[in-house]
């Protein structure tokens, strides 16, 4: 299976969460929607039993949030030399501003500012576009320099007009730094890509650089260039290493010192040993240091606080070597990990009962128990935009010998879920009451259950033939080892063992799932295909295989169908049972194509079923959904956290609060945690 080290609510995930389930009233009174501008809408998240923790954790948490909020500059500089320069004067502008505070100019630079905090940086999180700004350059010329010079983030000498003469191409000329990573083969990447973490090198370069210094027979490599920026002195390339006394210095420093508070209130030995270890790789920069970190890391399983803090995903650099910052402070929800937990102890039964041949089962199986997690802070490149689960760390070799922590977010999925409730989405395309109202009740917990049976036991079960190739199903491997997890889940989701296991209350609530299952597989996953495109990612072939075959080898029995009502398709299923034995009989199949490596057959049921799309259905949901006003992308805004202290300084309890809104956060978050600006 593939490592997916980062769940994204992007494309298909988001889709299946926010299309979740609608009421037109809120199910409590806590207020999600905090903000909405251009693509984008910003949310709030609740942090459900932080109050239950003991002062000890609490306390712990505090200072594991300072040091995340406190590496927010050291993203916005990774992801453009001028990011930090140009955001301090458009907040001065923004907060300082004497003119007309309804005029269209500035709505314009208050939408840009939105949109740049949001992305950390002037392009786009997802696209890496660069924004285009809807102010103009006299407006905002006349603006800079209507405020006083010691507002202005100076250089040594430096005058306004020097300043922005750097900042305005920056901002305004669409053909410079036009995009933060470009991917486009053929290329120099690192020259036609404006992110921080090269510069003054070219592609070549950079790969004649690290192939000189890589050990290939090095069994347990460090992971090369995460935690530098490449550059160029005296015409010789260097790495400046992110560490105390290298770059990015002061909020490293910072972040040292608060690490170091928070250890005093570590929960256990195991976790002040990380934490001490990490503080170690911080102040020298050394990334055997690092592994060591992420070894203590990966086998703390006790712990129920954990935290990541540091430069670890790769997704920001051209050439996937540089970690962005980011921290994410968490704790286990017990009671819903308590649910991976039950299905991993069972792992035999589902594999024993599982309806493929029994020479393809496995005689030993062992579930992997993924936990989950109530983040208590997302920050750096986990903020705002955030993942919803984390698979870590990355180094091959750690995973394979200390094991690896995976983990959902559950009150981030919670989120988009009650957030989602009222945006018209399954008013427009479910088809009954009834069915929203199953929808309603149990699509949260049986969405959380496919993926947790998906994860846990899907991609583990089943076994090949001796003698059979891994990758003999080649281009196509991937959609089919994501059909076969989902399948599995599929065809438990609807077993009473679940009710058994005490993991769903009702043998009716499968049919949440199925029914969502089906419509985003036949129609609503279409949203995010272009007119004239084929379906292309792995998740969304699987998908469409899975409910474009039932349809088809249902139809003699009206199992599944399209029904028009006033003018519109809809997906009616009228015998759930009869679709849980086709999903049986495909996973029969499809692990029969796995253990036997028959890659023809692969092929054929991936090209019938997974790739091509009907132009007419097609047609139909875009301007469908084109109708309902749902932002593309989300993002949240942090609770506050107040530490109680009493007369000797200790902390006595830590306070949450949720009233904190968009802009307010982002203009704090850039007066109190920014070491890196002038
Ligand atoms: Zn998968």
């Amino acid at each position: 299976m593939a490592i997916i080290n980062r769940i994204i609510p992007s494309a298909i995930i988001a889709l299946s969460i926010s299309s979740c389930n609608m009421t037109e009233k809120k199910a409590d009174n806590f207020d999600y929607t905090v903000d909405r501008f251009a693509d984008i809408e910003v949310l709030r998240y609740k942090v459900p039993g932080f109050e239950n923790l003991s002062v000890r954790q609490k306390a712990l948490i505090y200072y594991l949030t300072e040091a995340a909020i406190t590496g927010r500059d050291i993203l916005w500089d990774q992801h453009g030399k001028h990011n930090l320069v140009i955001r301090q004067v458009i907040e001065q502008i923004y907060t300082g501003y004497t003119g007309d505070k309804s005029s269209k100019e500035f709505l314009a630079l208050e939408k840009y500012l939105k949109q740049i905090w949001f992305a950390n940086g002037l392009h786009h999180h997802y696209s890496m576009d660069k924004f285009v700004p809807e102010f103009s350059q006299e407006f905002f010329t006349d603006a800079v320099k209507s405020l006083p010079a010691d507002k202005l983030p100076l250089n040594e000498g430096q005058t306004a007009d020097e300043m922005l003469a750097i900042i305005i191409p920056e901002i305004f000329d669409p053909a410079v730094s036009p995009k933060r990573v470009n991917q486009a083969d053929g290329q120099d990447l690192i020259l036609t890509s404006s992110v921080n973490m090269y510069d003054g090198v070219t592609q070549a370069e950079v790969e004649q650089y690290y192939a000189a210094l890589k050990d290939t027979t090095d069994l347990t490599p460090i992971s090369y260039g995460l935690n530098t920026r490449l550059t160029k002195v005296d015409g010789k390339i260097v790495e400046e290493t992110y560490k105390v006394g290298g770059r990015y210095s002061a909020a490293i420093s910072r972040i040292v010192e608060l690490l170091g508070k928070a250890s005093q209130y570590a929960e256990n030995d195991a976790q002040r040993a990380y934490i001490g270890k990490l503080i170690e790789y911080y102040t020298t920069g050394d990334l055997r240091t690092f592994d060591e970190y992420s070894i203590l890391w990966a086998e703390d399983t006790e712990s129920q606080v954990d935290f990541i803090n540091g430069f670890i995903e790769t997704y920001g650099d051209p050439l996937g070597m540089t970690g962005s910052w980011e921290s994410i402070v968490n704790f286990k929800n017990n009671e819903a990990s308590h649910r991976t937990e039950v299905i991993s102890d069972n792992a035999q039964w589902f594999e024993d009962n599982s309806p493929i041949d029994p020479r393809f089962r496995k005689p030993e199986v062992k579930g992997v128990s993924a936990k989950v997690i109530t983040s208590a802070i997302l920050a750096g490149d986990a903020y705002p935009a955030t993942p919803i689960g984390i698979n870590l760390p990355n180094a091959n070799w750690i995973r394979a010998a200390h094991g690896s922590k995976s983990v959902t977010i559950e009150n981030i999925t919670d989120a988009y879920d009650k957030a989602s409730h009222g945006n018209g989405f399954n008013e427009e395309f479910v088809i009954d009451q009834e069915t929203r109202e199953l929808m309603d009740k149990y699509l949260f917990i049986t969405d959380n259950l496919h993926t947790d049976l998906h994860e846990c036991l899907g991609h583990g079960s089943g076994q090949l033939l001796p003698g059979v190739d891994p990758d003999a199903l080649k281009a196509h491997g991937s959609t089919l080892e994501e059909t076969r997890a989902d399948l599995f889940a599929l065809y438990y989701l609807a077993d009473p063992k679940l009710i058994e296991l005490g993991l769903l209350d009702n043998p009716d609530a499968y049919k949440a799932e199925y029914y969502k299952y089906m419509l985003n597989g036949l129609m609503t996953q279409l949203m995010r295909i272009e007119p004239g495109k084929d379906v292309e990612e792995a998740h969304m072939r699987n998908r469409k295989l899975i409910a474009e075959w039932a349809m088809e080898h249902g139809s003699k029995d009206n199992v599944v169908e399209y029904v028009t009502r006033n003018g519109k398709t809809f997906i009616q299923i009228n015998d759930y049972t009869k679709l849980r034995e086709l999903f049986g009989q495909l996973l029969h199949e499809i692990q029969r194509i796995k253990s036997e490596g028959d890659y023809k057959a692969g092929r054929e049921l991936v090209e019938k079923y997974a790739i091509k799309v009907d132009p007419k259905i097609h047609a139909e949901v875009l301007e469908r959904y084109s109708h309902l006003d749902i932002a593309p992308y989300k993002g949240f805004v942090n609770p506050v956290y107040t530490p109680v202290f009493d007369g000797n300084g200790e902390i006595t309890d830590v306070t949450i609060s949720y009233d904190e809104d968009y802009i307010p956060q982002m203009l704090r978050y850039s007066r109190d945690y920014s070491p890196l600006t002038k």
